[in-house]
């Protein structure tokens, strides 16, 4: 049975990888800071533990990874999902904002991704939630962007440093993916997109599975886009 770990699991993209694994027959430690959601959501999958951790604080990763490690000694996979996309106003971002979302988004991958490859003894696979964000942008989105920026970047130099330990990396970079009620989605919302339709959680997590087999480990520094084609799409307006 596969060891996974699969960070900001409580809710949304986390959510379906968690439930993606479980249904491929693996054990998935289920990580978030927000204990309740998690509970409640851990609670209704077997073959699941629901460890409560904010993976933006290094003194917490440590404690999350001491203790997995005397649980299962061992981990195969781990999906740095976790993240936050908070927009405000060049203007009026401040310090603690922007540094939020740097250590949430970017830190995080980096903490979880090293105390991981201590425990794959046998190799394993990581795969890092970036976004399409990290290549092109809306006004104020300073702080994301850079941190998905930093994910990229920070993707192939783990597969290049972790190819000793015969550790895989990769990066999923999601367009709109619609973590709520998809019924309420507009035609216009579905038919910009070049596949005519919003991302779903599931579309992710199929990739995650897909990433993260074994028998696909010749992919690797790579970053896997997933976005219905919208950033494959000119804009010109005639
Ligand atoms: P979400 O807000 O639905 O879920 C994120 C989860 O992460 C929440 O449960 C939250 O509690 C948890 N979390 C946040 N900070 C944490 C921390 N410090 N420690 C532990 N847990 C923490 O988000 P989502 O839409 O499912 O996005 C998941 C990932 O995918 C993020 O990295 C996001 O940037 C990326 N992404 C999402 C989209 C999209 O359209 N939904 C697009 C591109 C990239």
């Amino acid at each position: 049975m596969k060891t996974v770990i699969v960070t900001g699991a409580a809710s949304g993209i986390g959510l379906a990888i968690s439930k993606a694994y479980v249904s491929e027959g693996a054990f998935v430690y289920m990580v978030d800071k927000n204990k309740e959601k998690l509970t409640e959501e851990a609670g209704k999958l077997e073959h699941t533990e629901a460890v409560t951790a904010d993976v933006s604080s290094y003194v917490e990763v440590k404690k999350l990874f001491h203790y997995i490690k005397e649980k299962s000694g061992t981990v195969d996979i781990l999906i740095n999902n976790a993240g936050i996309s908070k927009f405000k106003s060049i203007w009026e971002v401040s310090v603690e904002d922007w540094e939020e979302i740097i250590h949430t988004n970017l830190s995080s991958a980096f903490y979880c991704s090293r105390e991981a490859a201590l425990l794959m003894e046998q190799g394993g696979s990581i795969v890092n939630l970036c976004s399409t964000r990290a290549h092109m942008s809306e006004p104020d989105t300073e702080g994301y962007a850079a941190s998905k920026g930093g994910i990229f970047a920070l993707t192939h130099s783990l597969a290049v440093t972790l190819s000793e330990k015969d550790i895989t990396v990769n990066a999923i970079s999601p367009g709109w993916i619609h973590t709520g009620d998809y019924e309420s989605l507009r035609v216009v919302d579905h038919e910009q997109h070049l596949s005519n339709r919003v991302g779903k959680p599931e579309d992710v997590a199929r990739a995650c599975l897909f990433l993260t087999d074994e028998a696909n480990n010749f992919i690797n520094g790579e970053n896997l886009v997933i976005d219905g084609g919208m950033t494959r799409k000119m804009i010109y307006e005639h």
